[in-house]
C-alpha cells in the first residue's frame, strides 16, 4: 500500500489565502482582481460565488476627493457597495498620489440592524 498522498485540492500556506464566501460559506467563488486587464478596467477588487451567485467586495478604490468626501475610517459602515449586502471599512490604503483603498468586510444585516 502506497504512502503517497496527493491531494485533491492545492496547498496553501497560508489559509487566509483560501477564499469563502461570506453569505453561504462556500470556497467555490470566483475573483476578479483589481487592475485585471479584462473586458472590463476593473478598479475594485471582489469575487462571485459559484453556489450562491453573491457578488463579496473586498476592497474598492477612492480618489482624494472621494475619501475627504466620504470620511471613510476602519470600523465604520461601508454602505457604497454595489448589491444588497452591508460591509464595514476594515482598512484605509494610501496606495498612489491621488488614490485610496478601502477594505471591505462584509457585515450580516442582523448585525447591521442592531447597531444603527
Ligand atoms: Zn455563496
Amino acid at each position: 500500500m502506497s504512502a503517497m498522498h496527493l491531494p485533491n485540492e492545492p496547498m496553501y500556506g497560508d489559509e487566509s489565502s483560501v477564499r469563502r464566501c461570506p453569505w453561504c460559506g462556500d470556497a467555490d467563488v470566483r475573483l476578479v482582481t483589481r487592475g485585471y486587464t479584462g473586458p472590463t478596467d476593473e478598479v475594485d477588487q471582489y469575487f462571485t460565488c459559484r453556489s450562491c451567485g453573491e457578488t463579496t467586495y473586498e476592497l474598492v478604490a477612492k480618489n482624494g476627493r472621494e475619501m475627504r468626501m466620504g470620511r471613510y475610517r476602519p470600523g465604520d459602515l461601508y454602505r457604497e457597495a454595489p448589491g444588497q449586502h452591508h460591509y464595514r471599512v476594515s482598512r484605509v490604503l494610501k496606495v498612489g498620489v491621488n488614490e485610496y483603498l478601502i477594505y471591505l468586510q462584509p457585515v450580516a444585516s442582523v448585525d447591521v440592524a442592531s447597531r444603527i
